[in-house]
């Protein structure tokens, strides 16, 4: 997994949610601390994400985060971590998080993950990026959004080289061993079969 640096990670900023979540959160923060790759994420200090960064850094690791300044309004900046760049925009932030990360893992989350999910969905359909994107499936959470893709794929409204965009998972630790199956990014083939 040498050539895997830095993964982008999304997930709720909800501090509500059940504690199998939080598990899974500070399991993944953990787990990104040990390998020694950095979290680069949207910067809170709530929700699933918060508890993720707290758990990277409590381990030894680098955590980098992007938020815009008017999001302040909504979320509270996490100054504990190693790296935190107020910015512009949401899109700006977007483009950073992008561009800093080597892959994308996403643990359960609402619409604010669903948004930046989806558009490195279309961004790896458009071959802007052969990055590989990994649902955690914690607790069947992200079961319902599986079976949508699925019958995207199966009545045609995407292509099926699309497949390998991105690809669910069940736990944590499968979403390393997803990467070591991935390809290598940057690669100018054409994506081919990594499930
Ligand atoms: P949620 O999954 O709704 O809890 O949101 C997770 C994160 O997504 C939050 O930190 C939000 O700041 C962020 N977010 C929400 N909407 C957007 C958006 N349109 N673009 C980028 N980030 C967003």
């Amino acid at each position: 997994m040498k050539e895997i640096q830095s993964i982008g990670v999304y997930c709720s900023s909800s501090v509500r949610v059940e504690s199998v979540y939080i598990k899974a959160a500070l399991e993944l923060g953990e787990a990104l601390a040990e390998h020694h790759i950095t979290m680069i994420y949207g910067g809170g200090a709530q929700g699933l994400m918060g508890k993720a960064a707290d758990a990277a850094m409590a381990h030894g690791g680098r955590v980098v985060g992007f938020m815009p300044h008017h999001l302040k309004e909504f979320e509270d900046p996490n100054w504990a971590i190693t790296e935190m760049h107020m910015v512009d925009t949401m899109h700006t932030r977007k483009r950073l998080m992008f561009e800093h990360s080597d892959a994308f893992f996403i643990l359960p989350g609402g619409f604010g993950t669903l948004d930046e999910t989806f558009e490195l969905i279309t961004w790896g359909q458009l071959q802007l990026h052969e990055k590989p994107i990994v649902f955690i499936n914690v607790n069947h959470y992200w079961d319902p959004l599986e079976a949508l893709t699925k019958n995207i794929f199966e009545q045609h409204f995407a292509k099926p080289e699309d497949r390998n965009c991105f690809k669910f998972v069940r736990s944590v630790p499968e979403a390393f061993q997803a990467l070591l199956k991935a390809p290598e990014p940057p690669s100018p083939e054409p994506m081919v079969e990594w499930v």
